[in-house]
């Protein structure tokens, strides 16, 4: 019998939302009714029955369902994934099985649900706890809600809760930021993800342009300084460049692509990896519907490629590179790759650099886009 030990990451994209954000670009779709959610959940478990063979040698230790806003489908539609799953792969017996969930769009009663079925982490998009902010971003919630969600996922048994806070929002100041931060403190949940808002392409606050009120260069480094102060005081560790985790309480599922393990995606905008070779799938949601395949062309990273894309990924890590690790699954010495890209960096304080591994500084990950792209693709 074939030995079963690789451990794989499952992700499950749900590009629903009742409506679309300001500044979203993510593979979300507003208004789609009932109907529309059952036929989508029905090609997923198609595409999950069809996907299982890449796995055969795997263990499915992480399953997640991001979006979108995976909550605004019902237990029935999460039984019928999760029982696909089980169906088709091998699961660990200690599986982080999480889905994201937008407040105002998951009551107790479909909370305690999700737990029943085995779901044992949330991830909920808190992002500000200031009403006015939660506006600007075109948020369908107020910062009330947020807390709702949050002790009725409690109530439901959720022991392993994410909150997501955004900094670099319209209006926000670093008073604001600091209320924000106190809230989502005085909630104390297991892990909390930080990220600075990006104006991308396509949306309406990229069309706003200049007018858009957005926090200056000196107000976002305070609002940095503040996010790593509070939460360290609070005995959250950062673990990634924008995530912290209490009692190693680490997203299981994320470390997957940061380690640039294998994972498999299912649904419009997914992605999978296994070994070098990557897929992904288009944005095309009425042809997933439709039952045609949506996969791009596959990539096959070369070794070189594959390495730069490993050294800039565990780099977001606090633990960084392990240079043990990197010699095990490249054959080669990591220093003699990477180390006189690296030595500038270590002299600015940049990065830490020891015989066992080399990992970024607090400064460091200030600048990491700087000094990945100088010493990874120069
Ligand atoms: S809830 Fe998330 S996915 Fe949906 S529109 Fe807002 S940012 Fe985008």
């Amino acid at each position: 019998m074939m030995k079963k030990n690789n451990p794989l990451g499952l992700y499950i994209h749900i590009p629903f939302c009742l409506r679309k954000c300001l500044y979203c670009d993510f593979c979300s779709f507003a208004g789609m009714d009932a109907v529309t959610m059952d036929i989508y959940v029905a090609r997923l478990c198609e595409e999950l029955a069809q996907k299982a063979p890449l796995a055969a040698t795997h263990t499915i230790d992480t399953v997640y369902f991001g979006g979108g806003t995976p909550t605004l489908l019902s237990p029935y539609h999460f039984e019928r994934l999760l029982g696909t799953v089980q169906t088709h792969y091998t699961l660990s017996d200690d599986t982080e099985i999480t889905t994201e969930c937008n407040p105002a769009t998951a009551d107790a009663d479909k909370l305690c649900a999700l737990r029943a079925l085995g779901i044992n982490r949330l991830s909920i998009g808190a992002q500000s706890a200031v009403d006015d902010e939660l506006l600007a971003l075109g948020r369908i919630h107020t910062y009330r809600d947020t807390v709702a969600t949050f002790r009725a996922a409690r109530a439901a048994g959720f022991d392993n809760i994410s909150l997501d806070v955004m900094f670099g929002i319209p209006h926000q100041t670093p008073e604001s930021f600091s209320h924000t931060l106190d809230e989502i403190l005085s909630l104390s949940p297991e892990h909390i993800s930080a990220y600075s808002l990006i104006v991308e392409p396509n949306t309406p606050f990229f069309e706003a342009g200049a007018s858009l009120p957005l926090p200056d260069e000196d107000a976002l480094c305070d609002m940095s300084e503040l996010l790593l102060t509070r939460l360290r005081g609070a005995g959250y560790e950062r673990y990634e460049i924008s995530n912290f985790a209490r009692d190693g309480r680490r997203s299981r599922h994320n470390l997957h692509y940061w380690k640039m393990d294998d994972y498999l995606g299912f649904g419009p905008a997914a992605h999978s990896l296994i070994g070098n070779v990557r897929t992904g799938h288009s944005h095309d949601l009425d042809a997933y519907l439709k039952g045609k395949d949506i996969t791009e062309p596959e990539e096959t990273l070369d070794e070189m490629a594959a390495s730069d894309e490993y050294v800039m990924l565990r780099l977001r890590l606090s633990d960084g590179v392990n240079k043990k690790d990197f010699f095990a699954r490249f054959g080669q010495e990591f220093d003699g790759f990477y180390a006189t890209a690296a030595e500038k960096f270590v002299a600015a304080g940049l990065l830490v650099d020891t015989p066992e591994r080399i990992y970024f500084t607090d400064r460091g990950f200030s600048v990491s886009n700087m000094v990945l792209s100088e010493m990874l693709f120069d």
